[in-house]
């Protein structure tokens, strides 16, 4: 099939499909990957409304002779969802659950849905599917089939063959079948039915081939190489003819609709976490622990545990249920309707670790047992760790990272001792290692030898090993594609372990069904070789531009600084794809586009500095379009399993446009603020007059970009004044407070809510000042880096380390209360200013809740509190979260007596700064709000506190639900006033004068929060 563009086919589409055509160089290149090594890039991209746009997209490219791809997450690892076809992006639009039967258990989706997202929708009727892959926040239901894919439970549920029961698909002559269950003589198929002759053709194919498949065909669970010819073999009275194209790759038909059979949810389950001293007793230990029939034996061994111990969201989990040094461990899942069965076959788990030797007070390879974990909260922790493995594995820093080739072979279980081994020794020739994690319990385990593709030698390594490991798993009868599909990777081998015969069946199969390879073709059969490096993402000729850089990447290889490394981080596996659950990336949910998701910022980035998108790549428009909707929330920092960072590298591409093309007036107002701020507070009437005058809303939108129907911050002459003396007991720890551009100038409440508080627990509060008497305030340089004025920021954060140095010595802390300018000076200051005072101020700068709930902590706070609300809705702001400081905010609010604490499973509010008010990013900024936090404010009652730290999200909830928000420390405040009044109720109504402070008292919390609060 042509791989050439056809002239006019874009515009073919363009002209039928109401969906989105995408044929530029920018949109192609993120398409050009899937989570494998590989790269090809797509001809163009289609993402139908409906099926009916499917069916005519891919009419047209069959007319126009160019091959398709159909996709879902593009999640797989073998290189099958690459190609340079036309690709039919099933995700965004085609995500509809058609029919639930919950009497029988089974229900038909469109291909594009996602695996959580329908067992989200099933949970209530007590029902879900149950292929638990690890991808399953992403992976959709069409790429499942596809690939047929299995779960961590396949021991149980078998693989999605098993419970595939029908699909409907559009073949390459462009009819539309129904694939089910049939008798074998087909008597139940119409004579009239199109799918007959296919059906007997097929049928006969397998007659033929009935020896080899018995002979060939591995005798494990996990086969899911090659076209599944076993599936309508002769011996059987029925079979389904949906089994053919599960696992075809899309390489056969376009699945429009899949019925899948369901099952009742899990109960409690139990998890013994079994340990070893050394990892061979743990794979020799699989094949007696399966026959307690868990539901699950997943492997984890000692590099991943210290890899996961580096992963700050990891580590607590580790620290509940890893004893000691382990080698490996195996955990193990029992998940019977009985509880007590669960209790019963734990005990027995305990007993057969003691029976195979192993003991706790044992040394060696010996040592070990089980570690019970029977908390629901924390069995789902270790899945989300387990699940992770291969993104920890790739967060390795350095340019040779786990190649995925050898990764997915299954033998029987009394070998995978003997496998392992060996296949270490040849890890070992090949001077490389592996990591071992996943299914123990079908033999199935996950190993990527590491390696540098982009070094002819390793190259060469990776045919070798690949070569010698086949060998071995033929040798043990075992099969070499057990999970991840074929693809480009794996179809070359098919010949060395099926034999010359089942691949001219495939080829068969191919040709039966689409003689023109319509449908992704070089996958399971006609593949290349899989060391053709032009199939490479970091094929011949890959090199990173020469690049000027802003920020330190030196923890990175490659140009830039290691900025090229650090955009190479991303191995595509799309986490960042989920839909809910933590942060990341609120653009992705709300727009569903590959554009707007890290996976697809990171592939572009690297196309550009790699120059795969022609010049000036990293500071053109279409990369602008590119990084418009990231609102710079951090999540992909600390949820993206390799770490990639894209707020920070957002900056360092503004940096770079900046640089060519000089900054805009929006970016100017937006950026330079704190430096005209005391200004436009001394002619606050003025300033607000934009908001006052009809017309100037849109002349401002017209002007500067700033959305009319957003109101804008309200300027105030009354403004935070710190020019005073210290306040608190002069015996008192000495703390400096931060005051922020924001505060300073909008919200004066809140800093002086922060010093009533702390100067109430007695501390002795100091203002951060500039030193040598300047009088401009001091900033933490945000605003500058959110417009890519970084020498400006720069100059920023000199001023406020240099302010910050005199307090080094005592270790004073800083306190700040908008969150995102104390990460600021941990986050970015470092990467900006390489000095020992800006690591100091890094390590001393605290969020108000952090200084607070660490003291209390310690026992070190004494804070008398009143009750002022029953309860508080908290609404995390994205850097609390990145930073993982969150829990120190409810550890704060907790202080405060009787007040229950809920915090709203959101992620970003959608204001983020300027992105909220900005015309051209209004209407996404308004849509993540509504994601989860909008509806659980509106859903609160009258008398519930509405808590948020940031500046920003308060003004987002505000203008769009209406309800006032407040900072934390104006709750705290509040409660220290409550108490004070108590305590001079019981004093006899005799004044309480314990403040010692020269700053205005906060006031009560119930008159000042709705009146100052938000303004907009
Ligand atoms: C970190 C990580 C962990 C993983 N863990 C597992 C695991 O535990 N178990 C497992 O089995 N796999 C796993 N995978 C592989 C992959 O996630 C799964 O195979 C997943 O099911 C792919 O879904 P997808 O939507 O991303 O499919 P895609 O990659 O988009 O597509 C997969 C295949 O299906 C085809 N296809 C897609 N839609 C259609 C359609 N409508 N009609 C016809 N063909 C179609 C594509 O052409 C392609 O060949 C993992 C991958 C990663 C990166
Ligand atoms: S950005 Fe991170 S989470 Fe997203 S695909 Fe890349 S590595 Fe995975
Ligand atoms: S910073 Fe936030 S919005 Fe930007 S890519 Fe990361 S998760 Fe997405």
């Amino acid at each position: 099939m042509a791989a050439q563009l056809m002239p006019g086919f874009e515009r073919r589409l363009r002209g039928e499909i109401t969906g989105d055509v995408l044929f530029d160089r920018f949109n192609r290149g993120r398409y050009a990957t899937d989570a494998s090594h590989y790269q090809m890039m797509p001809i163009g991209v289609v993402i139908p409304r409906t099926l009916d746009e499917a069916q005519r997209a891919i009419a047209l490219a069959r007319e126009e002779g160019v091959s398709v791809l159909p996709r879902g997450a593009g999640t797989s690892q073998a290189g099958q969802t690459v190609n340079e076809s036309l690709v039919i992006d099933c995700s965004k639009y085609l995500n509809r659950i058609l029919e639930v039967d919950v009497s029988q258990a089974r229900c038909t989706v469109e291909p594009g849905i996602v695996l959580d997202d329908l067992n989200r929708l099933l949970k209530p009727h007590g029902l879900w599917f149950p292929i638990d892959i690890s991808t399953a926040s992403r992976a959709t239901i069409g790429g499942m089939a596809g690939n047929n894919s299995c779960g961590a439970r396949s021991l149980r549920y078998g693989t999605m063959r098993d419970n595939v029961l029908s699909i409907d698909a559009l073949l390459a002559d462009g009819s539309r079948e129904r694939f089910g269950p049939v008798r074998s003589d087909l008597s139940d198929l119409p004579d009239a039915s199109m799918l007959r002759p296919l059906a007997q053709d097929l049928l006969r194919l397998a007659a033929r081939e009935a020896e080899e498949i018995n002979e060939r065909f591995p005798r494990v669970q996990r086969r899911v190489g090659g076209y599944n010819l076993d599936a309508l073999l002769p011996d059987r009275t029925s079979v389904n003819l949906a089994h053919i194209l599960v696992g075809s790759e899309g390489t056969l038909a376009f699945s429009t609709g899949v019925e899948l059979k369901l099952c009742p949810v899990l109960g409690k389950r139990a998890v013994g976490a079994c340990h070893f001293g050394r990892f061979r007793e743990a794979m020799d230990a699989a094949q007696h622990i399966v026959r307690l029939q868990p539901i699950a034996v997943e492997l984890v061994d000692r590099t991943m545990i210290e890899l996961a111990r580096d992963i700050a969201m990891f580590r607590p989990t580790l620290e509940r249920f890893v004893r000691g040094e382990p080698d490996a461990i195996l955990l193990v899942e029992f998940g019977e309707a009985d509880e007590a069965e669960n209790r019963r076959r734990l005990d027995r788990l305990g007993e057969l670790m003691g029976d195979l030797g192993f003991g706790w007070d044992r040394s060696g390879p010996h040592k070990g047992g089980v570690v019970e974990v029977l908390d629901p909260q924390l069995q789902t922790a270790i899945t989300d760790l387990r699940t992770a493995g291969l993104n920890i594995m790739m967060s390795m820093k350095e340019a040779g990272k786990p190649v995925s080739f050898v990764e997915d072979c299954a033998v029987p279980l009394e070998h995978l001792a003997d496998y392992t081994g060996r296949l270490t020794q040849i890890f070992d020739k090949y001077g490389t290692r592996g990591t071992w994690y996943a299914h123990a319990s079908v033999g199935c385990l996950h190993v990527r030898p590491v390696l540098n593709l982009r070094l002819e030698k390793d190259v060469k390594a990776m045919r070798a090993i690949a070569e010698e490991a086949f060998a071995l798993v033929r040798q043990y009868k075992g099969s070499h594609s057990g999970e991840h599909g074929d693809g480009l990777v794996r179809s070359e081998f098919h010949e060395a372990m099926f034999g010359a015969g089942l691949v001219r069946a495939f080829e068969d199969v191919k040709t039966r069904f689409d003689p023109a390879g319509l449908f992704n073709p070089g996958k399971i059969v006609g593949a290349a070789k899989f060391d053709d490096r032009r199939y490479f993402r970091y094929g011949p000729g890959y090199h990173g531009e020469t690049l000027r850089t802003a920020l330190d990447w030196s923890a990175y290889s490659g140009t830039g600084g290691g900025f090229q490394g650090a955009v190479e981080m991303c191995n595509n596996n799309g986490a960042c794809r989920k839909s809910a659950g933590g942060v990341m990336c609120p653009s992705f949910r709300v727009t569903g586009d590959e554009r707007d998701v890290t996976r697809g910022r990171a592939n572009t980035l690297r196309l550009a500095v790699t120059g795969q998108l022609g010049p000036d790549a990293l500071t053109s428009n279409e990369m602008m379009e590119t990084l418009k909707l990231c609102v710079s929330c951090k999540a992909c920092r600390r949820e993206c399993p390799t770490g990639v960072d894209m707020a920070r590298m957002k900056i360092e591409v503004l940096a770079a446009r900046a640089r060519e093309h000089g900054v805009c007036l929006h970016d100017r107002v937006i950026g330079w603020l704190p430096r005209y701020a005391a200004t436009a507070a001394r002619l606050a009437w003025l300033m607000n007059l934009r908001d006052r005058m009809p017309g100037a809303a849109p002349l401002s939108e017209w002007l500067l970009g700033l959305s009319a129907r957003r109101r804008l911050p309200r300027w105030r002459r009354d403004v935070f004044d710190d020019s005073q003396t210290p306040a608190g007991p002069l015996a008192g720890r000495d703390v400096l407070l931060f005051a922020d551009t924001f505060n300073r100038y909008f919200e004066r409440e809140n800093l002086e809510a922060a010093c009533t508080v702390l100067v109430a627990a007695g501390y002795r509060v100091h203002m951060l000042r500039p030193t040598g008497g300047g009088s401009r305030p001091l900033c933490c340089g945000r605003t500058f880096l959110a417009v890519g004025a970084v020498e400006e920021a720069r100059r920023e954060a000199q001023r406020v380390i240099a302010a910050a140095d005199p307090f080094r010595e005592q270790r004073i802390p800083v306190i700040g209360l908008e969150p995102s300018c104390v990460m600021t000076f941990r986050d970015e200051i470092p990467a900006m200013v390489a000095t020992e005072g800006a690591e100091d101020l890094a390590a001393r700068a605290v969020t108000f809740e952090e200084f607070l709930a660490a003291e209390a902590r310690e026992g070190r706070l004494v804070l008398p509190l009143g009750a002022v609300a029953k309860r508080a809705l908290l609404h995390g702001h994205c850097h609390q979260k990145a930073f993982g400081v969150l829990g120190t905010v409810e550890a704060a609010l907790n202080l405060v007596p009787d007040l229950v604490v809920e915090t709203i499973e959101s992620s970003c509010c959608g204001m983020a700064g300027a992105f909220g008010y900005r015309a051209d990013t209004l209407q996404a900024s308004l849509a993540m709000g509504e994601l989860t936090l909008f509806p659980a404010v509106r859903q609160a009652d009258a008398a519930t506190l509405l808590v948020a730290d940031g500046m920003s999200c308060r003004h987002q909830i505000y203008d769009q639900t209406g309800r006032p928000a407040v900072h934390v420390a104006r709750v705290l405040a509040a409660s220290v006033a409550a108490a004070k009044r108590m305590a001079e109720r019981s004093a006899g109504g005799k004044p309480h004068n314990a403040s010692g402070g020269t700053y205005r008292p906060a006031e009560t919390i119930d008159q000042p929060v709705g009146s100052q609060a938000p303004r907009v």
